[in-house]
């Protein structure tokens, strides 16, 4: 839920959840990145891996987590190799490395978008509640503003048809829904056509912007 960090503990070899630890505190709600970062690293100290999606909330509070048991965080792997060497982009995507981490406690934030999904269903773990109350004090929600779109995602859209600063406008990115629609596709935009002001910056594909991984992607 909205007010809840859970930290879950995977048994890799196993492939399977075997508890759910359910840190459910105001303190967390909004997903404020020094409070989480504070619980994941206090709860943490007993685990071989810390792993988050490389999003929003994993990119906040995982680097305050690496920094506070002082080990090198490695951010965005796209594969894992054994269980301290991960493959991930450096050089904005443009080479691919392959790096190992002797840390004693490895943090690693993962790109979704380079694994499978797996059920969301059928799970059997315990769940444990956790009373970590941890308020750094630091930070406080004010507003949270989200863009709606009817269209799909553009982060896990199939199809994903994009538009650039040869659009030449804002009205002119309408066509681009049109097909988008008949398609069942997402839209997104270049940074230039973003900066340009044609379009809000949540369509923003690329480094700077959006990842995604459709199995079609006209622009
Ligand atoms: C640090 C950094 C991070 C960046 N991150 C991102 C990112 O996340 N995402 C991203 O998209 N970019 C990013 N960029 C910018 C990127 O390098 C390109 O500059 C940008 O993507 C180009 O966008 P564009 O193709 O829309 O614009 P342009 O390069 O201007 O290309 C427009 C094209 O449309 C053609 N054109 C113009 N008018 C017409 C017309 N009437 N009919 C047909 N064709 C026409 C032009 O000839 C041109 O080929 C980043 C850059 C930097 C430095």
């Amino acid at each position: 839920g909205e007010n809840c960090g859970a930290v879950a503990e995977a048994a890799a070899k196993a492939e399977v959840v075997n508890k759910v630890l359910v840190a459910d505190n105001a303190a967390y709600g909004h997903f404020l990145g020094e409070n989480l970062g504070e619980l994941v690293a206090e709860v943490g100290k007993g685990y071989s891996h810390i792993l988050a999606a490389a999003g929003t909330v994993g990119k906040d509070f995982m680097p305050r987590v690496a920094a506070l048991l002082d080990v090198a965080q490695v951010s965005d792997i796209m594969r894992v190799e054994s269980e301290d060497t991960f493959v991930r982009p450096i050089y904005a995507g443009n080479a691919i490395a392959t790096v190992k981490s002797s840390d004693s406690i490895k943090v690693v934030t993962v790109r979704p978008t380079a694994f499978d999904p797996v059920a969301g269903e059928g799970g059997s773990a315990a769940v444990e509640q956790l009373d970590v109350v941890k308020d750094a004090g630091l930070s406080q929600f004010v507003n949270e503003e989200l863009a709606k779109s009817d269209r799909p995602d553009l982060a896990s859209a199939g199809i994903v048809v994009s538009g650039g600063r040869g659009m030449q406008n804002g009205d002119n990115f309408k066509m681009l829904e049109q097909v988008a629609d008949l398609m069942g596709a997402a839209v997104g935009a270049s940074r230039a056509a973003v900066d340009a002001g044609f379009v809000p910056n949540d369509m923003q594909v690329g480094q700077t912007g959006k990842i995604v991984a459709p199995q079609l992607y006209i622009a």
